[in-house]
């Protein structure tokens, strides 16, 4: 009878639940919509039933389950496995998600942060694989950060390393939602290249149209659209910016950039590469491999089971 471990990986819009292996390989997987208006109850009970399902999946194949690992969106105290705040679930205040669960299945529970998990997840079974100290990153409606030091995710004091997505790269900039101004969220971010865009046609002293999202930007860039080209090498920049502060820093052997901003790599990697070589040290800045994620929307539930080997087992992956 082989141990199997449930990874979740719960957003603001989707749920994704996994069975895998204990080296990571995903058994089984099931995705759908987290509702997150229904609100907190109705959301904890769909965990529930998605978690239950994977674990009978793997029950009538003759494994057991170990551990769930669970990752989910905003300020987790990892510790007593709560979700403290989280803005894509405003009911959620406090809540002990990691009790509820476990009450429930009767089956030992670890939460963490999502982006953490997503980085984790890359370490262990995706690009950063037999890699101890990389960094990542998920550029999608947000900007995601999670830190993984000699294969453990760093968490800091209060749990709350790796908001990389805040880091400041623009001192009088853009408005964010956090309260800060200039972002790297506001510059690298789906909305960001949409702005980004909005800017590059103020430039050159054209209306800027009603609407416009981010997949449109790509594909006007690839059409040869010089405005959308262009927002697209900013967006590089920016990042750039932000990833040569990370590389001077932690001196990551590995720099992971996911999400669906990826899908324009071609249009921003170049300028974001650049923009490291200009403004981080020599020696970092040539060790630190920039690469796409490998597992793409997998690496938050492969991440959230390698949260519960590793806790469980006091294992490092
Ligand atoms: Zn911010």
């Amino acid at each position: 009878m082989a141990r199997m471990l449930i990874g979740v990986d719960l957003g603001g819009t989707n749920l994704r639940t996994a069975l895998l292996s204990q080296d990571g390989a995903i058994m089984e997987k099931n995705k759908e919509s987290s509702r997150a208006s229904d609100g907190h109850e109705r959301v904890v009970q769909r965990l529930i039933e998605n978690i239950k399902r994977q674990r009978d999946i793997g029950v009538s194949q003759g494994h057991a389950v170990m551990a769930v690992g669970v990752g989910a969106p905003g300020v987790i105290d990892i510790e007593r496995g709560i979700v403290v705040k989280s803005p894509n679930f405003p009911d959620w205040n406090n809540l002990p998600l990691k009790a509820e669960l476990e009450k429930a299945l009767g089956t030992t529970v670890f939460i963490e942060n999502d982006a953490n998990a997503a980085a984790l997840g890359e370490q262990w079974r995706g690009a950063g694989k037999g890699i101890g100290s990389m960094i990542m990153l998920t550029l999608g409606t947000g900007v995601g950060g999670g830190i993984v030091l000699d294969g453990n995710i760093w968490h800091g004091a209060d749990g709350m390393a790796g908001e990389i997505g805040h880091m400041t790269i623009l001192p009088e900039g853009r408005m964010c939602g956090c309260g800060n101004t200039g972002c790297l969220e506001m510059y690298a971010s789906a909305r960001g290249v949409t702005q980004n865009y909005c800017e590059a046609l103020a430039e050159q002293e054209r209306p800027v149209s009603d609407f416009i999202t981010s997949q449109q930007v790509y594909q006007a860039a690839r059409e040869g659209n010089e405005a959308a080209a262009r927002a697209m090498r900013d967006t590089g920049r920016y990042l750039g910016i932000g990833i040569a502060s990370l590389i001077n820093i932690f001196n990551p052997e590995m720099v992971v950039l996911g999400g669906g901003v990826k899908d324009a790599w071609d249009l921003f990697i170049d300028s974001t590469r650049a923009e490291v070589m200009k403004r981080a040290f020599d020696i970092p800045a040539r060790r630190a491999r920039i690469v796409p994620s490998e597992l793409g929307d997998d690496a938050g539930m492969v991440g959230a089971a390698a949260v519960a080997l590793q806790r469980t087992e006091g294992k490092t992956c």
